[in-house]
């Protein structure tokens, strides 16, 4: 069969490689390419022992039974003090596909026990295609982030970076009851494509802390989401929320530089939460699933691009670029 795999930074190479054996393999139809593929490619990664194949953004086919299903990309060991306390998604001793076992970007994948074991394979439910099931797994990153910040009925919610997360996270606040929903980002040609799509209340691609103010009357969003790896983009939700605002730094920053600056007064007179967000839970992946298959967060035309295996570097250049939204590989 046909892999790409992780070498070394710059370095994916397509390759033949044996059929992987074991009690659950799974013909790939789709694998899609998000931000850390690119940042894989760029950086490598401090877990990832190449040479690797990457892809964590799985739906395929069962090999034999042939029924469709979508797999889990972290992988909680469920048996520690947090797992058994249900905080699946900061198990300290999570794994990935496509880190710690090989993943999607391939013909053929065996699906490890251990996701087995945490109930990561999801049926894909009947009118959902391969292609908008492998949008499950970044959605249930993006409900565990609207979950922890609690968005909800009559929030103003503010997405900051109108990357395919970004338009995600638009979407979900709509699905969540959110009142209004404002679109951030630096780049115009990236916000306009987004905004097209998605239909943000307004777009905001310079001096948002201002903007956010006048569209709220100055008192400020009720929900503010970063989906960017960017400390001045943190700072400005800080000061763009609202009294008792959340704020969700739902992207991470680069670990050469992970320090911003915060007028802890804010925090505390205003009554702010701030919160994190890393990954997803398996349960967030069968619920993600069932907000695509019931219409309320539609994905199908976030899929911007479908390239073959053969073109994987395309199209992780293509996020790199922030030319598309989601792209995804149909090996
Ligand atoms: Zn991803
Ligand atoms: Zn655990």
């Amino acid at each position: 069969m046909k892999v790409a795999r992780f070498h070394a930074p710059g370095d994916i190479r397509l390759e033949e490689a044996p059929r992987p054996q074991g009690d659950l393999v799974i013909r790939v139809r789709n694998c899609s390419t998000c931000g850390t593929d690119a940042k894989i490619l760029r950086h490598g990664h401090h877990r990832l022992r190449p040479p690797r194949v990457l892809g964590h953004e799985i739906a395929g086919e069962v090999v034999g039974s042939g029924e469709r299903v979508q797999v889990i990309a972290a992988i909680p060991c469920g048996t520690c003090p947090d797992c058994r306390r249900g905080r699946l998604t900061v198990c300290p001793n999570q794994e990935s596909m496509g880190y710690d076992y090989d993943g999607g970007f391939a013909e053929y994948m065996a699906i490890p026990d251990k996701v087995v074991a945490v109930g990561g394979v999801n049926r894909i439910p009947d009118g959902v295609s391969y292609a908008e099931a492998s949008v499950a797994e970044p959605l249930a990153c993006v409900l565990n982030g609207q979950e922890l910040a609690r968005v909800g009925e009559g929030d103003d919610v503010v997405i900051m970076g109108a990357g395919p997360i970004g338009c995600l996270h638009v979407r979900l606040a709509r699905a969540r009851g959110a009142n209004r929903v404002f679109l951030v980002d630096v780049n115009q040609e990236r916000l306009a494509m987004a905004a097209d799509l998605v239909q943000p209340d307004a777009v905001i691609d310079d001096s948002a802390v201002e903007q956010v103010l006048k569209l709220t009357g100055s008192r400020g969003a009720d929900v503010v989401i970063t989906a960017a790896a960017s400390g001045q983009a943190q700072e400005q939700a800080i000061r763009m929320a609202a009294r008792q605002g959340r704020i969700s730094f739902f992207g991470g920053l680069p670990k050469d530089d992970p320090i911003i600056a915060c007028d802890s007064n804010l925090v505390h007179y205003r009554e702010l939460t701030i919160v994190g967000a890393n990954g997803s839970s398996p349960a967030h992946n069968a619920q993600a699933l069932e907000l695509i298959a019931s219409g309320q967060v539609p994905v199908a035309d976030l899929i911007t691009h479908r390239l073959p295996l053969d073109r994987v570097l395309d199209g992780i250049d293509l996020v790199s670029r922030g030319e598309a939204i989601k792209v995804t590989i149909e090996p």
